[in-house]
């Protein structure tokens, strides 16, 4: 299993040198500021008492307060939340945001806890990180088995524990409560934009390209529908409990209904079923990961066939991967721009919170297609430049941000 705090550093480390980054900022940013563990006890409903336990990690908040998602499950690790807060450094420099980078999350199997008990381990998780979060120190959002349910929980934990309305303390809130228009399916559309992005950069045709979908949750979801209507084919999907297969396509509504319905995409009828390991065997355009680190490893780069891979999870392939795709010219679309809706889109909730003054979705979704054709076309451009990746490209200019900032703000005491 690869180790994604490794996965992260090596990629940091490969894009210092290209950068040429002076040693002490090299030392300064390839470490967390802050990694808090927590224990979060919990009576069952049947009486019995687990002790989880939980993290939140700030890699880094020269920017901004630190900014990255909560997400509960059994594989969560240490490790693993650094590397993702890590990577949201990145991503909000990148996109040129406020925000520094964090991350949290809770080693549990969600789907083994009922409503009641999933709301009372996270308030008591978030009463435990209460002092290191806020609107201006550190602000969580939804990730892997977290919603916008769970977020209306922390709100509510955060305002009651400060006695204060405290909307701004948390991102991907329901709406009624001041979340914002479109945040629901903004890492979709992010990844539908980039897709875009790419193909009218490079003055290629959409029409009759196929795309494969490895996850089938928010970002997945939400990317596929926009993509489907747009006119792409969606010819493979999985899940955590296996891989459908329609090389005339699949509907995504009605794939939705199914999931919805049944908690699994294999009972869609219209199509075969594959093994998990088979959908990334599938000849495709497009390539989109959007479940978990480390998918895409020197196992199995080998045998992928898309021309392009656009990353909707956070650090699906390795860095060993990444040199096999590389050598076999498939284009990887690194997630800290690909999958940046998100944290963008969230980025304007909390604008609108702290200024208690709402957007339509209209003005939200155009504000998100401007500024991911911004990054886009930086990122592209430098990487055209500089003969580099995209991920190289794009973490150098997210690093050359967070390094100026680091600089112009000094080293306290
Ligand atoms: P989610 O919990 O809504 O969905 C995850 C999906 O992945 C589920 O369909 C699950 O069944 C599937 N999955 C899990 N293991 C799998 C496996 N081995 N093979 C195939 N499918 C598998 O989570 P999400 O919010 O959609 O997040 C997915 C990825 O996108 C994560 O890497 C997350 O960090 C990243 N991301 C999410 C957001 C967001 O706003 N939700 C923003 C940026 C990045």
């Amino acid at each position: 299993m690869n180790n994604p705090w490794q996965e992260a550093q090596k990629q940091f480390d490969n894009a210092a040198e290209t950068l040429g980054l002076e040693d002490w900022l090299c030392l300064l940013l390839r470490e967390p500021e802050r990694v808090v563990i927590v224990s979060v006890p919990l009576f069952l409903d049947d009486g019995r008492f687990v002790v989880f336990e939980g993290y939140r990690s700030q890699h880094n908040r020269f920017r901004g307060p630190a900014k990255g998602g909560i997400r509960y499950h059994e594989n969560v690790t240490i490790d693993e939340v650094k590397a993702l807060s890590m990577w949201m450094t990145w991503k909000c420099a990148v996109m040129n945001i406020p925000f520094g980078g964090g991350k949290g999350g809770i080693k549990c199997n969600p789907k083994n806890l009922s409503s009641s008990e999933i709301e009372r381990m996270t308030r008591r998780y978030i009463s435990e990180i209460a002092c290191i979060i806020g609107p201006g120190k550190d602000v969580p959002a939804p990730d892997v088995n977290t919603n916008a349910q769970t977020m209306a929980w922390i709100m509510d934990t955060y305002s009651t524990l400060s006695g204060d309305y405290s909307p701004a303390v948390v991102t991907g809130k329901p709406i009624e409560i001041g979340g914002s228009e479109g945040r629901n399916q903004a890492t979709g559309r992010g990844v539908y934009f980039t897709i875009l992005n790419y193909y009218k950069h490079t003055k290629q045709s959409i029409s009759n390209k196929k795309i494969v979908i490895q996850g089938f949750g928010n970002a997945g979801q939400h990317a596929a529908l926009l993509l489907e209507k747009e006119g792409f084919d969606i010819i493979g999907i999985s899940d955590s409990t296996g891989t459908i297969y329609n090389p005339n396509g699949i509907d995504i509504e009605k794939l939705i209904h199914v999931k919805n319905k049944t908690k699994s995409i294999v009972n869609y009828q219209d199509a075969e079923k594959l093994s998990n390991n088979e959908l990334l065997e599938i000849k495709t355009d497009i390539l989109i990961p959007a479940a978990l680190e480390s998918t895409i490893t020197i196992e199995n780069a080998d045998k992928i066939q898309a021309n392009l891979i656009c990353e909707a999870a956070n650090g699906p392939v390795t860095t060993d991967a990444d040199k096999i795709l590389e050598d076999k010219k498939i284009i990887v679309i690194p997630d800290i721009l690909a999958n940046a809706g998100g944290v963008t889109v969230s980025y304007f909730e909390w604008v609108q919170n702290l200024q208690s003054y709402y957007w339509s979705e209209e003005e939200i979704n155009n504000k998100l297609e401007l500024l991911m054709a911004k990054a886009f076309s930086n990122v592209i451009l430098t990487a055209e430049k500089k003969h580099t990746s995209l991920r190289t490209a794009a973490l150098m200019i997210a690093i050359k941000r967070v390094a100026l900032a680091a600089k112009l703000r000094g080293i306290y005491p």
